[in-house]
């Protein structure tokens, strides 16, 4: 449920009603917009007296939310949520923002050299897993912690800021300390434990789609984290399982639009899991970008037939400056732009 206040409603008037949903034994979040404040009562899974809040000084009107995903919802919050990172680079406003780095850390040399050719061609954000979530148990895991340093020395000389995966929620502090942005994976986006881990860590989330969920259950997973304070969340379009082989997964694109007209919040594409071949990711960023993204996850490797993992849809370096080119184009097409270079790469 959301109290929208009128435009000229006192401080006073707006306490009043926080201090009202609270007396009822809800919890009240005050949102102040550019016309009104609207005050979002949390916690009622039943029916709410609407009748007392209406009938409070300066209400202008009392909203039931419908969906399931309350404060993830458009009805809830109808400006974008744009969230802002250190390096000034902002994700859900206008620009087009990429992401983009190996699947895994693997050596300092090598996240190194990837990371200054990817700030060189535009991109502002890192990725790559110090912790990786492995279909095998034999398979490499990751660095760990001595990964999550690694990445830090990067941002360091590069100015990306870094996202990483937390895998669980006994990792999820130490990759707190070091990430900019914490990645929850595909196959823990109903790890309903690491969610609410993760909105109390005071990081914005990315949390990417699961293999067999839904779009509504993305959101209702979404729901988690802002339910715990922590708004900042992004989420990624990274394909789901089809019946087709000649993909590793079906990217949906169609996500994109849906997501945007329920919910406020980002929606960036990760092409190389969704398609999970090389030469199949840039002809999915361009649509992706063109179908409205908020940003696009790239997975880059110095040297991808040597990569520790997902070698095979790693584009290489030069790739992805072709890449570049070809999406600020489209941006510009729909009226958006590519964020600015992090100033140390301009
Ligand atoms: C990744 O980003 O490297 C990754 C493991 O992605 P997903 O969780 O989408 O499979
Ligand atoms: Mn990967």
């Amino acid at each position: 449920m959301l109290v929208v206040m009128r435009h000229d409603a006192t401080p006073e008037e707006i306490q009043g009603v926080v201090d009202t949903m609270e007396e009822m034994g809800y919890e009240a979040r005050p949102m102040p917009g550019k016309q009104r404040t609207a005050i979002g009562l949390v916690g009622n899974d039943g029916k709410v007296n609407a009748d007392r809040l209406e009938s409070l000084s300066g209400v202008m009107e009392v909203i039931h939310v419908s969906q399931p995903y309350k404060q993830v919802s458009r009805e809830w919050r109808e400006e974008p949520t744009v969230i802002t990172l250190d390096n000034g680079t902002r994700i859900g406003g206008s620009e087009v923002v990429v992401m983009a780095g190996p699947c895994a850390v693997e050596s300092e040399a090598q996240i190194m050299d990837v990371a200054r050719r990817l700030a060189a061609a535009g991109a502002t954000i890192l990725r790559a897993g110090a912790f990786k979530p492995r279909t095998s148990p034999y398979a490499f895991q990751g660095l760990g912690e001595p990964g999550l340093r690694l990445l830090a020395r990067a941002r360091e000389e590069t100015g990306m800021a870094i996202v990483t995966e937390a895998v669980d929620p006994e990792s999820l502090d130490l990759v707190a300390e070091h990430a900019d942005i914490i990645q929850i994976g595909a196959r823990n986006m109903q790890n309903f434990s690491l969610l609410r881990r993760a909105g109390r860590s005071g990081k914005p989330i990315l949390l990417k789609r699961g293999m067999a969920a839904t779009v509504k259950d993305l959101l209702m997973s979404a729901e988690y984290i802002l339910a715990e304070g922590n708004g900042q969340v992004i989420l990624c379009e990274r394909g789901v399982k089809g019946f087709d082989t000649h993909t590793r997964n079906l990217l949906d694109l169609t996500a994109i639009p849906v997501v945007k007209s329920l919910s406020h919040l980002p929606i960036i594409a990760d092409p190389s899991h969704g398609t999970g071949l090389r030469a199949k990711v840039i002809p999915m960023a361009r649509a992706a970008v063109a179908a409205g993204a908020d940003g696009l996850m790239i997975e880059v490797h110095p040297d991808p037939e040597r990569a520790m993992s997902d070698g095979a849809q790693s584009l290489f370096p030069d790739q992805f400056d072709t890449l570049m080119d070809q999406i600020g184009t489209i941006a510009q097409a729909i009226g958006r732009e590519l964020a600015e270079p992090v100033a140390a790469a301009r």
